[in-house]
């Protein structure tokens, strides 16, 4: 099944006409998803699993996503905004939620009244109280806790009155505090001191919390890099995006050495393919001149595209081979020195044939990775920047019959 990105891809189709794929996708593997969940699992458990699909799934789709993970093991779901989660109501989704990052304009009522569970950091707690009031209903809350972040979260130094006032809250029923939580900053550098530094003080508000009498139901610190590489950072619950989606936090680890697979491919249709002769410019400013007669293809994805403008140099795969995006890259195009190849006399033309930004990295075909180092930044930009203009296409909607043994009982 596809969920066209915008009204503007949907086209008519003869319906008779073999299935073709669209000109430019994003193809997401849903069975990736499902088992980077199950991996992710075993590795955190006993602490469950909360699938992160914030920025739209970090670009994946966060519906789709959402729901693979939750069908392969993951039993929370997070995100930033409340407006994000209520999108992932309205679809339906019935998991527990959390939203973390808010304003004075966000919709606490809504997010009340929908169940969502809503991360507070301090000054959020009379919004959400008031909220709670008007729906007659008490609210759900994580309470985040800045342990070296420097972001959101209570100041250590608030802590004390922050929980004073939350438990007089819980006591009068107009809120349960279901988690106390906290965010690292540099677990995807392993060897860095300050994560220690951020679970002591964690295990910290902790304690104070217990002494207290606060017995929340999940506590929380991990994200992928401390999933993966820090056992006692898992408590009760570790929040995972970037594995869910199979990519690497680490700069010297692959996805394959995680046992991770990346979940999105970004490919498209090569759009012309002529042959130039030596010393002809490339692309706006003219930046790259060809060495010599050459042929030149022309890949029609640029930075509305969500190609990073910057990425020049980053890789292109075409009929097995990578070849570096040569020129500046456009709006809505970029291109490759193939080589001489005398198309027109009737040398192999690459016209038509399919071209791979990323994908998962077998074969040697091209990473996020390896765009993220064109493009001088990390693999969680690389996949959440791909723009709504690149139709997302969804393969391996289902579990197989040999991946869920018992799916086909009872069917009948
Ligand atoms: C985005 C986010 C995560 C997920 O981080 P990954 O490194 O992608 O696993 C976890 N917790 C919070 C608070 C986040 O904002």
């Amino acid at each position: 099944m596809t969920y066209p990105a915008a009204a503007g891809d949907l086209r008519p189709e003869t319906p008779t006409a073999p299935a073709r794929a669209e000109e430019r996708s994003a193809v997401i593997d849903l069975e990736a998803i499902r088992h980077n969940v199950r991996r992710l699992a075993a590795v955190a458990s006993p602490a469950k699993v909360m699938a992160v699909v914030k920025a739209d799934g970090y670009g994946h789709g966060a519906v789709p996503v959402a729901r693979a993970a939750l069908s392969a093991g993951a039993t929370w779901l997070g995100v930033a905004h409340i407006s994000e989660a209520l999108a992932l109501r309205a679809a339906g989704i019935e998991a527990p939620l959390l939203a973390w990052l808010h304003t004075p304009d966000s919709n606490f009522a809504a997010a009340v009244a929908a169940g969502i569970d809503i991360g507070c950091s301090g000054w959020e707690l009379g919004r959400i109280v008031a909220a709670a009031r008007e729906q007659e209903r008490p609210a759900r809350i994580h309470l985040k806790v800045d342990t070296g972040l420097g972001r959101n979260g209570a100041s250590i130094d608030t802590w004390d009155s922050l929980l004073g006032e939350a438990m007089e809250y819980q006591d009068q029923g107009l809120l349960r505090v279901v988690g106390i939580f906290s965010h690292l900053a540099v677990a995807d550098e392993p060897e860095r001191p300050e994560t220690d530094e951020q679970l002591a003080l964690f295990r910290d508000v902790l304690a104070v919390a217990r002494d207290a009498g606060m017995d929340p139901e999940v506590r929380h610190l991990a994200n992928t890099p401390a999933t993966l590489s820090r056992p006692d950072t898992h408590f009760d619950l570790v929040r995972v995006g970037l594995g869910l989606y199979g990519l690497s936090p680490f700069a010297g680890q692959s996805s394959a050495e995680l046992g991770l697979r990346p979940a999105m491919t970004v490919r498209t249709v090569v759009s012309n393919c002529k042959d130039v002769p030596a010393g002809q410019g490339v692309s706006y400013g003219l930046n790259y001149r060809t060495g010599g007669v050459t042929t030149l293809g022309l890949i029609p994805l640029g930075y509305a595209d969500g190609v990073p403008r910057i990425g020049t140099g980053g890789p292109v795969r075409v009929e097995g081979t990578n070849y570096p995006v040569v020129g500046r890259i456009a709006m809505d195009q970029m291109v490759i020195d193939l080589g001489q190849r005398n198309v027109a006399a009737g040398g192999p033309s690459i016209l038509g044939a399919e071209a791979v930004l990323f994908g998962d990295g077998t074969d040697g075909g091209p990473t996020a990775e390896d765009w993220a180092a064109a493009a001088g930044t990390i693999n969680y930009e690389i996949v959440t920047r791909i723009s709504p203009r690149v139709p997302r296409r969804y393969v391996n909607e289902q579990p197989s019959v040999s991946e869920n043994p018992s799916a086909g009982e009872g069917r009948r």
